[in-house]
């Protein structure tokens, strides 16, 4: 499998919780290397923008609310398989249907409130850590 990068962000539930060091420890635990890591406030134009895919669901203006309220943290995770071994991790978007031992069953509340994000393709994964990590802020792959 090749080594692959995707884009990890521990959504404001969790960092309000104080569960971001329990996050990245099981993500190192689960085999993927931090390569960038940021803990910031996102705006509300940065988060409409980062879920402008989503801008005609009826959960946008709830998903930007929760986004914006309170900080949080992206890093950019490496490991073979990233992108599909971190969704794996992360669980089903809703808590409640996630596997045990996944991030959401873990640290999520339900489904908007759900911990984390990740990238669900490399083409996203790629686009999502150009969003929020200038080239020279990301180590160049080896
Ligand atoms: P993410 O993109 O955050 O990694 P995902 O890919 O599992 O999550 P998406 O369908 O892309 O799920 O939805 C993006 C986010 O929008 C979800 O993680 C959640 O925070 C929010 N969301 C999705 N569905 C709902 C819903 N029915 N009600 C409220 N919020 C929702
Ligand atoms: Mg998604």
């Amino acid at each position: 499998m090749a080594t692959e990068r995707t884009l990890c962000i521990i959504k404001p539930d969790a960092v309000e919780k104080k569960t971001g060091g329990a996050i990245l420890a099981l993500l190192e635990t689960a085999g993927f290397s931090v390569v960038a890591l940021e803990k910031t406030h996102l705006s509300k134009v940065v988060a409409e923008g980062f879920y402008a895919v989503h801008k005609d669901r009826p959960f946008f203006g709830e998903l930007v609310t929760f986004m914006t309220r309170s900080p949080v943290i992206i890093a950019v995770l490496e490991r073979d398989d990233a992108v599909a071994k971190y969704r794996g991790v992360m669980g089903a978007t809703d808590p409640v249907k996630a596997d045990a031992g996944t991030i959401r069953k873990l640290f999520g509340a339900n489904v908007g409130e759900n911990a984390v994000h990740g990238s669900d393709s490399l083409a996203n994964a790629k686009n999502e850590i150009a969003y929020f990590f200038a080239a020279n802020r990301v180590a160049p792959t080896a």
